[in-house]
């Protein structure tokens, strides 16, 4: 934990240029994900294919699960970029195709750069299954630019205790990549990247500085709150998606005032590839070729087995 003495209620507010306007609003669809576990997506969907250097944000849950009724996705592949996974509540249990396992409790992220290619398992934690309870995260894809994607596999599994977390008065901001309120996440990313989760207090206010080219949005996870300039905002809520306009360096959030429950939300950007994008299902590469091919080397084995 560390804390910082910076009073965000001093910042500047009468040039109203350098906050980010709001683009568009998504609402996430429900839909089911492996087995059949129920996931909330904000993209690929509603016409949205990605959201360079993003493919994909689904929202696990959340759901009360039954004893034994906890479904995951067995055994797939993936090639051409990461997946990063970010519990909130529950267990989840990984295995792959390089002999690699681990597992993934409350509040901890696994960062999975699949690179060149692997197999893996992303199953309920046994015990957890056994017992049941509440899942409840999140799972991000990050594109890679075309000379990583073939890259070794690479994994970043970093516990909740050791992802840098800052509260300054009724801000709170985990930090899992990039900077945010003069802190800097321990992960580290192929392109810049930030993804911070951040929890607001009642009518509490933060700014967060992201470099204008970032592409950047934020999910609701609960709670409701004001986003936009002073003169433009808008009211999002629970399992809603905001995509910002790159015409700013700051992006100002604000939590509701007569709302008993925080604002909380993930606030992700990074810095676009700008390449083509030639995706089918786990493959992600840069063209229709490179995609067949993917599906051939995962036939033949290539990409290992559990
Ligand atoms: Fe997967």
């Amino acid at each position: 934990m560390t804390t910082t003495n910076v009073d965000l209620n001093n910042i500047d507010n009468t040039s109203n240029s350098r906050f980010r306007s709001v683009s568009r609003i998504i609402n996430s669809i429900e839909t089911t994900e492996g087995e059949g576990f129920v996931v909330h997506r904000s993209f690929p969907n509603n016409g949205l294919l990605d959201i360079d250097p993003f493919l994909l944000l689904d929202e696990i849950g959340p759901k009360d699960i039954a004893p034994g009724e906890a479904k995951g996705a067995p055994d797939h592949p993936h090639r051409g970029f990461e997946t990063v996974t970010y519990m909130l509540e529950g267990k989840f249990e990984h295995r792959d195709s390089q002999g690699h396992a681990g597992k993934l409790g409350p509040g901890d992220v696994q960062w999975m750069t699949a690179g060149s290619g692997v197999v893996h398992s992303e199953m309920p934690e046994k015990e957890f299954a056994r017992i049941g309870g509440r899942l409840h995260g999140f799972q991000l894809w990050v594109n890679l630019p075309r000379q990583d994607k073939f890259s070794k596999p690479h994994y970043q599994e970093i516990p909740s205790s050791r992802i840098p977390t800052v509260t300054i008065g009724d801000v709170t901001a985990k930090i899992i990549a990039g900077n945010a309120l003069g802190t800097r996440a321990i992960i580290e990313t192929r392109i810049p990247i930030i993804y911070v989760h951040f929890t607001l207090q009642p009518n509490a206010r933060t700014v967060l500085a992201v470099p204008e080219e970032y592409n950047t949005f934020a999910y609701v996870v609960g709670g409701q709150g004001q986003f936009g300039t002073n003169n433009n905002q808008k009211e999002v809520h629970r399992s809603q998606m905001v995509i910002f306009e790159n015409n700013g360096e700051q992006i100002e959030v604000k939590a509701s005032r007569d709302t008993k429950s925080p604002l909380d939300i993930l606030l992700i950007g990074g810095t676009p590839i700008n390449e083509p994008i030639a995706r089918y299902g786990p493959f992600v590469m840069n063209t229709k070729e490179e995609v067949y091919q993917a599906i051939q080397d995962y036939r033949n084995g290539l990409m290992g087995y559990i």
